[in-house]
């Protein structure tokens, strides 16, 4: 028995994880258990499911969260490795109910998964999008190899120096991550600081964030288009590594051919 079971929806949008866990794995951005995923799926939830009782004991959040009340969470498991999530999501990740204090939370399928370590700062990032009124409903942290590479380097954390390299890399940048790439300075991981600088970063108008030498945290309307917006970052990073490479620094394209790209495509920035 799963809770995926005759559920035509919430089985895509899990399959969607595991789909995106196997590439985060391919690409080299989920060592052991690195990366966390969390998608809100409250619009998958029905009368069964909310009836379903807790595996174990509620568990405390750490924060109160008001918007979250009866939202529900597919959320990767604590320790677990995308690379198993990816073949086994129900095993390495479970389905989550906020509890009616907005401060804790039970887990409900199919197995007592204890989610990611992380969860407290994708909920709080969850709760902004939906006090906000966001139709965002993935949140994703992994580690871009070229991206945390680039932020070894003091100059490109100076705020949209990044942004317009890596859209000047390749036109595709700029029109498929088009609120561009959020700093935030290093910060010790799971940190409150961490979550709370990330949400001022989105707030500042990003929708991916980068965490100087850490990884990236993207959030979308689906796990599949937060990483697609990393993939193409990661993708420019890439190209502009390639050309260092080649013993030159790429001339990427000109501030006009970008307002081009603006114009025509009728981009935000
Ligand atoms: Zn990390």
């Amino acid at each position: 028995m799963s809770i995926l079971d005759n559920r035509t929806e919430l089985t895509r949008r899990v399959n969607e994880v595991a789909e995106v866990a196997g590439y985060l794995w391919q690409k080299g951005w989920a060592e052991r258990n690195g990366g966390n995923i969390v998608i809100n799926i409250t619009d998958c939830v029905d009368e069964e499911i909310r009836r379903l009782p807790s595996l174990g004991e509620r568990r405390a959040i750490g924060t109160t969260l008001p918007h979250l009340q009866d939202c529900y969470f597919y959320c990767k498991g604590t320790n677990r490795r995308m690379r198993d999530l990816a073949r086994e999501p129900m095993a390495n990740g479970s389905v989550i109910r906020i509890t009616d204090d907005c401060a804790h939370y039970e887990i409900i399928a199919d197995q007592e998964v204890r989610p990611t370590s992380e969860l407290p700062s994708h909920l709080s990032v969850h709760d902004y999008l939906i006090a906000k009124g966001s139709n965002y409903k993935a949140s994703l942290h992994t580690h871009p190899i070229e991206l945390v590479a680039m932020t070894h380097h003091r100059p490109f954390l100076e705020k949209d120096v990044l942004t317009r390299l890596l859209w000047s890399m390749i036109p595709e940048t700029k029109a498929f991550c088009p609120l561009g790439l959020g700093i935030v300075r290093y910060m010790l991981p799971s940190s409150v600081a961490l979550a709370v600088e990330t949400i001022d970063a989105i707030e500042e108008g990003y929708d991916v964030v980068m965490w100087e030498k850490h990884g990236v945290f993207a959030v979308d309307t689906n796990i599949m288009s937060a990483f697609d917006q990393v993939d193409v970052l990661n993708k420019a990073a890439q190209i502009y590594m390639a050309a260092k490479s080649m013993g030159f620094e790429p001339e990427g394209m000109t501030d006009g051919q970008m307002q081009e790209m603006t114009k025509v495509f009728g981009l935000p920035k």
